[in-house]
């Protein structure tokens, strides 16, 4: 999954004081894209020592380390005042072959929205300040604290003997199925907000719902909470026509365009196609267990 960098290092760990070296790494995006060298087919993020605008007074913000190396957000850049750098729109995370750099890429780019959408204090409207001593924001007239927000989220791999529920999402390119997903409603549990997405989304009623493992989708701030489920196919997907077009059962070795195993899903379906996702009620054969 994306945030599987190993070799790689990453330390969220919130570090203050920390001040920019000349090796650090800079983000520094606009709008949807980021600023990045590129060498060949490599993305290669940019050092300290390539702003040689930046000065001590440059307001940059401290995000996380990679590899023990601090990455630092800075908003103000002069434009075309790097030479040798080019914005890159940040869906190259799905296509790079650096796992890191797309991890730490797209980690910045949901501390920078959440930043961004923070300026000000919603309480009161004054102008927000940097804690010191953790990641948030604190209104100094107010003194409103805010953290990064993350939205919950759960996905859920539907299961029937042998047989996988994908659905095709109305926002969807090329054709592609994916798992039943939505965010976590106030005041539900995930294990209901799983209930009730499947019933809105494909009309099913589930049994045995039981959590696969997490991952954090900084794209849209989300946590995502994986489960797998079972449902009996004999029931009539109702499809809501809103947020799903189309959706039903798979086989292995027959399943529709979806999603790789950068994401929580395409892992499931992954797992799924290799046999090792099966509902509880079905008995492999022996050649699906080989
Ligand atoms: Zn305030």
């Amino acid at each position: 999954m994306i945030q599987d960098i190993f070799p790689h290092r990453f330390n969220n760990q919130y570090l203050a004081n920390q001040r920019m070296n000349e090796a650090d790494w800079v983000f520094h995006f606009r709008g949807n894209e980021l600023l990045v060298k590129i060498e060949g087919n490599t993305v290669v993020l940019p050092q300290r020592k390539d702003f040689p605008e930046l000065s001590e007074q440059t307001p940059a913000t401290f995000l996380f380390q990679l590899n023990e190396r601090s990455c630092f957000l800075i908003t103000n850049l002069r434009e075309n005042s790097q030479e040798g750098l080019e914005y890159k729109d940040m869906s190259f995370f799905r296509t790079i072959d650096q796992p890191e750099v797309a991890w730490v890429a797209v980690a910045a780019f949901q501390l920078k929205n959440w930043y961004a959408l923070n300026k000000f204090c919603g309480q009161c409207g004054s102008p927000t300040k940097h804690k010191t001593d953790e990641r948030a924001l604190m209104c100094p007239a107010c003194k409103t604290v805010f953290f990064p927000k993350i939205s919950p989220a759960i996905i859920v791999a539907i299961l029937s003997n042998d047989k996988i529920l994908l659905a095709r999402n109305a926002s969807f390119t090329g054709n592609r199925f994916a798992l039943i997903a939505g965010y976590v409603d106030v005041g539900e549990t995930i294990e209901q907000a799983v209930r009730r997405e499947i019933k809105e989304e494909v009309g099913l009623s589930v049994t045995n719902i039981r959590y696969y493992d997490s991952q954090p989708w900084p794209l849209s701030g989300s946590l995502m909470i994986g489960f797998i489920a079972e449902a009996d196919e004999e029931q009539p997907i109702v499809i809501d026509n809103k947020e799903i077009v189309e959706a039903g059962w798979f086989s292995r070795g027959n399943l529709p365009n979806h999603p790789n195993t950068s994401s929580i899903a395409g892992e499931l379906i992954a797992r799924f196609e290799r046999g090792e996702l099966l509902s509880q009620s079905f008995c492999p054969t022996e050649e699906q267990m080989r």
